[in-house]
Order: C-alpha cells, then sequence, then structure tokens
C-alpha cells in the first residue's frame, strides 16, 4: 500500500507538485479501494486547469479527484494508525554561538589580534600536555649545537616543502624561527601539520645554527570517552540542501520528510528522533559562482528559501531544528559566520521548533557535546595535505581536531575575517563533530569523538563533473545519543 502511495507522490513531483501531510494522511484511508496514482494526477490536472499556481496538494484538492462513491463516505473510513512517539523531553544548550560575537576589526590590527587570540587560546591548551612544562620561548633558546632537544610552539607562519627537507617558520609572538626537517619520518610529520597551526616542534641546532626538527606535533584532542546521553534518544545530521539547484533532490528529500512524519519506511528510530541539525548550505544561493544561474531551477533567493521554509514546514513539531549558514547562505562569507537573516527566512524564525544560528556553533544534546561546522575549510585540508581526498573528509576533519582548529589555514580557500577574538579554535572537545560541505558522507571515530560528514541532497553538478568529484546524496546519518551509534539511511532508492 505504502508502495503505491509512494509511486503516487513520486509522480505528482515529476509534475512539479508535493502532497502535504493531511493529503497524505487523506490519501493513506482509502487503502486498496482507489488507484492512487490516478487520484493524484487527476488532482494535479483539476489544479492545472483551474490555473492553480499553488504547487502544494492538499487534503481538497486530492478530495475534489475522487469518485462520487467515495466522495460521501470517506469520513467514514479512517483506518489510518498513527505513529506513537515517544515523550521525550528536550534538553538542549547553545554553547557557543558566533552570531552575537562578531566584532571584525579592520586592516592588519585585525588579523593581528586575530593570531594574538589563536596563539593564546592554543597555548592555554597545549599547557594541559604533561610535557608542556619543557616549553621555552624562542627568544631564549639556546643556539649552540647540543644533542639534546629544546622545545617550543607557536605558530606555522610558513611552510616551505622541498626535495630534501621541509621547512616551518614558527612564531611565538617573542620571536620567528626558521626549522627545518630533513629526516624522512619527522618530514612526514612535518607536511602534515597545517599553515598557521600551532604546532609543538623539538629541536636541536646544528653547528651552522640551524634548527633542526627532531619531532614536530598538534595540540591534538585527548583520548576520551564520549558523553553519552542518559536517554535512548536520536539526533538526525544533514546539510546541503542547495534548494534552487536544478540537481536538488526533490524527491529523495520528500522521502525523508515522510520518514520523519513516520509515513515511510520502517518507524522504529522515527518514534525516538527529537533532533534534526542542518550544517549549512541550505540555498544553492546566487551568483555564488560563474554562470551559476545555468545550473538554478530557482534564481530567486527569496524564492529559493520559500521552498525551504515549505519543506521544512512539514518536519514534525516534537523535532528541534538546529539551522547553520554555508557558503551558499546570504550572510558573510568570512568565518565565523552569523545566523542566516531574517529577510531571507522570517518564517523559520517564527517556527517554535526552529532555532537559527551561526557557523560554527557547539551545542549540547542530553550531555552529549557537539561541534557543527559548515566545513568550507577542509577545501584547504584536502588541497594542502598530501594523501587526502573529498571521497573521505573524515579524514580531513581529523587534521581539524588534531590542529583544534576548525580552520587553520589563512589566505586559502576560506574567507576567515579579522576579528578580535579567534571564534574558530576548538577549545572543548567534542563527543560528536559534524560538517559539510564536501557532499561525501563519511562517518569515522578519532579518540573518542565522532566524526560526520554529512553529504548532501544536490545531484552531481557539471562543475563536480568536471572535477571528478562524486557527491553521496539523500544519504542521512542519525545519531543514537545513547550510544552514539549511527545508523545511514537512503533516500534516494525506493526500498
Ligand atoms: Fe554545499
Ligand atoms: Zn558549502
Amino acid at each position: 500500500m505504502q508502495l503505491k502511495i509512494a509511486k503516487a507522490i513520486v509522480e505528482a513531483l515529476a509534475s512539479g507538485y508535493q502532497l502535504d501531510s493531511e493529503a497524505f494522511e487523506f490519501l493513506l484511508q482509502f487503502n486498496e479501494r482507489v488507484n492512487a496514482v490516478e487520484l493524484v494526477m487527476k488532482a494535479v490536472q483539476i489544479k492545472y486547469y483551474n490555473n492553480d499556481k499553488q504547487t502544494v496538494l492538499t487534503k481538497q484538492d486530492i478530495e475534489k479527484a475522487l469518485p462520487p462513491n467515495l466522495k460521501e463516505t470517506n469520513s467514514a473510513h479512517k483506518e489510518v494508525k498513527p505513529i506513537v512517539i515517544e515523550h521525550i523531553e528536550s534538553e538542549y544548550k547553545i554553547i557557543k554561538d558566533p552570531t552575537d560575537n562578531i566584532f571584525p576589526i579592520e586592516g592588519l590590527k585585525g588579523f593581528q589580534s586575530l593570531f594574538i587570540n589563536r596563539f593564546e587560546k592554543l597555548m592555554k591548551i597545549v599547557k594541559e600536555r604533561p610535557d608542556s612544562y619543557q616549553i621555552r620561548q624562542i627568544s631564549t633558546l639556546k643556539k649552540e649545537a647540543s644533542n639534546s632537544s629544546q622545545k617550543i610552539a607557536g605558530l606555522v607562519m610558513n611552510k616551505k616543502i622541498g626535495r630534501a627537507y621541509v621547512e616551518l617558520a614558527i612564531d611565538d609572538m617573542s620571536d620567528r624561527i626558521r626549522t627545518l626537517a630533513l629526516n624522512e619520518a619527522v618530514k612526514k610529520n612535518a607536511i602534515k601539520v597545517c599553515l598557521d597551526q600551532l604546532a609543538i616542534i623539538d629541536l636541536q641546532f646544528s653547528k651552522r645554527g640551524t634548527a633542526i626538527v627532531k619531532d614536530v606535533y598538534s595540540p591534538d584532542i585527548p583520548e576520551h570517552l564520549p558523553n553519552r546521553s542518559k536517554q535512548e534518544v536520536y539526533a538526525v545530521f544533514t546539510s546541503d540542501t542547495h534548494i534552487g539547484s536544478n540537481t536538488f533532490l526533490f524527491d529523495a528529500f520528500n522521502r525523508f520528510i515522510l520518514w520523519l512524519n513516520g509515513k515511510f519506511g520502517d518507524d522504529s528510530i522515527i518514534r525516538k528522533v527529537k533532533y534534526l541539525i542542518i550544517g549549512g548550505d541550505l540555498v544553492d544561493g546566487v551568483g555564488i559562482y560563474p554562470n551559476q544561474e545555468k545550473e538554478l531551477q530557482e534564481v530567486d533567493i527569496h524564492e529559493q528559501y520559500k521552498k525551504l521554509i515549505q519543506l521544512i514546514e512539514q518536519v514534525p513539531k516534537h523535532i528541534k531544528i538546529f539551522i547553520i549558514p554555508g557558503n551558499h547562505d546570504p550572510v558573510r562569507q568570512a568565518l565565523p559566520q552569523p545566523v542566516i537573516p531574517e529577510k531571507y527566512a522570517d518564517q523559520l524564525y517564527h517556527m517554535e521548533n526552529v532555532i537559527m544560528l551561526g557557523n560554527p556553533i557547539h551545542l549540547n544534546l542530553h550531555g552529549v557535546n557537539i561541534l557543527v561546522c559548515h566545513g568550507r575549510s577542509l577545501d584547504d585540508i584536502v588541497a594542502t595535505t598530501p594523501g587526502l581526498t573529498f571521497s573521505k573528509p573524515a579524514s580531513a576533519m581529523k587534521v581539524l581536531l588534531k590542529a583544534r582548529h576548525l580552520a587553520p589555514i589563512y589566505g586559502g580557500r576560506t574567507p576567515i575575517a579579522p576579528e578580535k577574538e579567534d571564534h574558530l579554535v576548538i577549545e572543548e572537545v567534542p563527543d560528536i563533530f559534524h560538517t559539510g560541505h564536501v557532499h561525501t558522507v563519511d562517518i569515522d571515530t578519532y579518540r573518542g569523538t565522532l566524526m560526520i560528514n554529512s553529504g548532501t541532497w544536490q545531484g552531481q553538478t557539471s562543475y563536480q563533473m568536471n572535477m571528478g568529484l562524486t557527491p553521496t546524496p539523500g544519504i542521512v546519518p542519525i545519531v543514537n545519543l545513547a550510544t552514539l551509534e549511527v545508523t545511514l539511511k537512503n533516500f534516494v532508492m525506493i526500498k
């Protein structure tokens, strides 16, 4: 029965129409007594001939299309068994949102204060290491040849990969020093360190006075047991809907909404889903890249948000939705990003179950620490770290966790704002680290932190095709917050 209705929905979608939840409910009660596909298509035709521009099919539209013998009696046949949603109290806290703490400082001064703050915040983290007492200021280093190492910690202001060496210039505010990694194993570690991140280096001076790197490490996160919810409750992670793009997978997304409503596929998890986290790139935007309009189905940014709102409205109200922006949304591109302005999405602001936030955010759900960031910097990490690919974004996420920074590389593809405070330092060790942006679902764990890249709802674009990028759309990671186990649900294929 569900299959036939699913087929009817797909047919309607193909004609540019979607059913609202009431219409769906209404359709269900007829069971085998009607041909769902015929009924829905008749409703579409009636709308079309009446010049009704609304693309949502309501219960009234379906009613109009009913054969006369069913018109009178339909209300007597209520056989739908409603899904029983388990009552679970919401338990969420927004720990950090950059929106109200954005204070850019113009010019060079801004970047100086940003980097000083970055250094200070990261040094605080490094001070927790048991060997931190050995760290000395660069200005106090003994520059004579010796067999014992000296330890420094500072920001990597320059990184040069030569044939026989890797050069790292380290600045700790007391001074700057040029260090060289020559040994193969040390070179390998030095290559993995990102530009502008904090690095800890053991070095020795050669007879000629060159600082030779003996070892190099990142601040890193400690091995830890993640926090878990006492109650079995689920959070759904998604991102990159790219509404307005002509490759947005409307039918797959609709199936996802139906599933959230307990009307598609199995309903064992859905009874306990309490949160939906959307990690940015809600719409495809306008003028994001040259000739984008050729790839857009909707060229007006306000219309793109209208379509998004129509979909978000159909998410059941007991599910709390957290929304952050990405680089396709109409907010400043430089990180950190404030919340999406009300003028684009005022209805989202008025939905009691939607919480609009900036990028990145740190939230706590039932005791579980969650760090959410759109993930644009993954581009820079993949581009500058040998061996990483866009098909395995979790490996790049691991680099960020090790660096304890969400966008270390300055001057790459990720614009970073000259802020008074560096909001991108990973100060708290997250239990779950969620990013999107690269459009590939990937799940992994690192030292106790669950890493999720939540993929996309956009099919392959011609740009991605030219770049050889294969997205994995329509796959949704769902996390049981009591165990941190992940279930992947694929909404692209009708089962
Ligand atoms: Fe995206
Ligand atoms: Zn993006």
